[in-house]
C-alpha cells in the first residue's frame, strides 16, 4: 500500500509526498523499536521480580541448624577459655564435667551449609545479571566474597587436625551410658579427663593451645563473616521487595 503510494509520488515527481511517506515509513520503525524495547524491560522486571522472590525462599530455607550451631560454637569456646584457667593457669581444681567435655570436641570445626540455591544456579547458568538492584547485587558479591574467604580458612583449619581424646588416650575415658541409643561420646559428656595428667602433658596442652587459636578464626572467620553478610543479603532481598518481618531475620 505504502509501496504503490511511493511509487506513484515518484512517478509523479512529487517530492512532498515522497518525503512524508518515507518519514511515515521511518516513525514506524522507530516505534515499533521502541515498543520492543518497552516490552523486553518489562519481561527483565518481572523475570527480576520473581528471581527477588525466590532468593527470598531461599535464604528463608537455610536451616536453623547454621544458627544452633554457630551459638554451640561459642559456648563450647567459652568453657574452653575457662577450662585454660584450670590447665594452663594457676587454678588449682579439677576441670568441669563440662570443660572436659569442650576440651574432647575442641578439634571439631565445620559448619551447616550456608548455600543458596538459586544463587547457585544463576551463577552456573551465567544469569546472574537478570538481578539488577545494585543493593542486591553488592550483598550478593560481598557474600560471595565473605564464603570465599571462610572456605579458605576452613581448609587452614582442619589441614591438621588435634583430636585430643584420641591423641592423648591416657587422659581421657568414656563412660558408657545405660541406655546407649544415640551415644555420642564426644558430644554427650560422656567424657572424663584426668586433669593432673592433662596439666604436666606439655604436647597436649600445646595442642589445646593451637585448636583454642583455631577456635577463634572458626568463629571470626567460618561462621561469622558468612553468618553476617547472609543477614546482610537478606535484609537486602526484604527492603527490595518491601518485606517486614516480625522478628529479626536470620
Ligand atoms: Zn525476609
Amino acid at each position: 500500500m505504502i509501496l504503490s503510494r511511493i511509487t506513484k509520488a515518484l512517478k509523479d515527481q512529487n517530492w512532498l509526498a515522497v518525503a512524508i511517506e518515507f518519514i511515515i515509513v521511518m516513525a514506524g520503525v522507530v516505534i515499533g523499536f521502541q515498543v520492543t524495547d518497552w516490552r523486553s524491560n518489562l519481561d527483565a522486571r518481572a523475570g527480576e521480580a520473581e528471581l527477588l522472590a525466590r532468593l527470598h525462599t531461599d535464604i528463608e530455607n537455610v536451616s536453623s541448624d547454621r544458627w544452633d550451631w554457630a551459638a554451640d560454637r561459642a559456648g563450647n569456646r567459652a568453657r574452653l577459655i575457662s577450662a585454660s584457667a584450670t590447665l594452663f593457669g594457676d587454678r588449682g581444681d579439677d576441670l568441669t564435667a563440662a570443660e572436659c567435655n569442650a576440651i574432647s570436641q575442641s578439634h571439631v570445626f565445620n559448619s551447616p551449609s550456608l548455600g543458596i540455591p538459586i544463587l547457585t544456579e544463576l551463577v552456573s547458568t551465567g544469569e546472574l545479571d537478570l538481578i539488577r538492584s545494585r543493593p542486591v547485587r553488592e550483598a550478593i558479591t560481598q557474600h560471595f566474597l565473605s564464603n570465599g574467604w571462610s572456605a579458605e580458612i576452613d581448609t587452614a583449619i582442619n589441614h591438621e587436625v588435634f583430636n585430643l581424646s584420641a591423641r592423648h588416650p591416657q587422659h581421657f575415658s568414656f563412660d558408657y551410658p545405660d541406655n546407649p541409643d544415640g551415644w555420642n561420646p564426644i558430644f554427650d559428656g560422656s567424657v572424663r579427663c584426668d586433669t593432673e595428667g592433662m596439666r604436666s602433658d606439655a604436647r597436649l596442652l600445646n595442642e589445646l593451645a593451637d585448636n583454642i587459636s583455631k577456635s577463634i578464626y572458626f568463629m571470626r572467620a567460618v561462621l561469622g563473616g558468612p553468618n553476617e553478610s547472609f543477614r546482610a543479603l537478606h535484609d537486602a532481598v526484604d527492603a527490595e521487595l518491601g518485606i517486614e518481618h516480625e522478628e529479626t531475620p536470620e
